[in-house]
């Protein structure tokens, strides 16, 4: 009912201001400047943005990671943004504030920024399943909704990738990763995530594009990609809309 009084598309889904509906991703001029876009160099495991002094093809942490022989388990992430003002809007106001029209939006940009590097049909072939990292039961009930999975489909779609929202399973809650350290984070998220036994048969073989709305300690990525490739899986890659600078490794 609301939706037929106040238009979604009218308003930023940043700042809220008014916009007519030919505005790119719902976004007023102002916060399409203030959108830290990743258009520049960045690192070829996780996809956080490099700074041009950087040396190399890997950010900081990655570059750590490799020297210390324990690599990220997905084998590259692609992230559409830095984590600034902007992007916190929007995906508080996705998981937060209700506004499950800004799944949609996102899945848009996702989806533009991966032709930004492959033809449509390079990424149509490059992936046998698209999933999203699940949420547990209880933030869903809360929520409505998983936030990622609404990211997924919009992508997926535009992709013409198959969608499997159901493949993996959250099965406890976990704490917040800030101020954990690095042995923490792990120990909070291992054993998290389960396969839905329906889906080991598909898994065996298959390259898996993984959403999330934002990559932050990369823990979480980390384990669902440990996990499918434990079973089976030739390649897990991830996707998100915005990745957070951090140097936790
Ligand atoms: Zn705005
Ligand atoms: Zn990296």
């Amino acid at each position: 009912m609301l939706d037929l009084v106040y238009p979604p598309g009218l308003y930023c889904i940043c700042c809220g201001k008014i916009i007519d509906d030919s505005r790119a991703y719902r976004l007023c001029n102002d916060c399409m400047k203030s959108m830290n876009w990743n258009t520049g160099r960045s690192c070829s495991k996780c996809g956080r943005p490099l700074a041009e002094t950087d040396p190399g093809e890997l950010c900081f942490g990655c570059a750590q990671r490799e020297a210390s022989g324990r690599p990220y388990s997905f084998d590259a992430g692609h992230a559409c943004t830095g984590y600034g003002a902007c992007e916190q809007s929007v995906i508080f106001a996705l998981k937060y504030g209700g506004r499950a029209d800004i799944g949609d939006t996102l899945g848009e940009i996702l989806y533009d920024f991966m032709l930004s590097g492959y033809g449509a049909d390079e990424l149509a072939a490059g992936y046998d399943i698209v999933t999203a990292v699940p949420i547990h039961g209880d933030k869903r009930k809360k929520r409505g909704f998983n936030h990622a999975e609404l990211i997924g489909r919009s992508f997926a779609k535009r992709a013409g990738l198959p969608f499997d929202p159901g493949m993996l399973v959250r099965t406890r809650g976990t704490l917040p990763m800030k101020g954990l350290g690095p042995e923490e984070r792990r120990a909070n998220i291992r054993g998290a995530f389960e396969i839905r036994n329906s889906r080991l048969p598909m898994i065996q073989g298959s390259g898996i594009l993984l959403i999330d709305d934002i990559f932050t300690t990369g823990s979480t990525i980390d384990e669902i990609a440990s996990l499918l490739k434990s079973h089976g899986a030739e390649r897990v890659d991830f996707l998100a809309f915005s990745a957070a600078g951090d140097m936790i490794i």
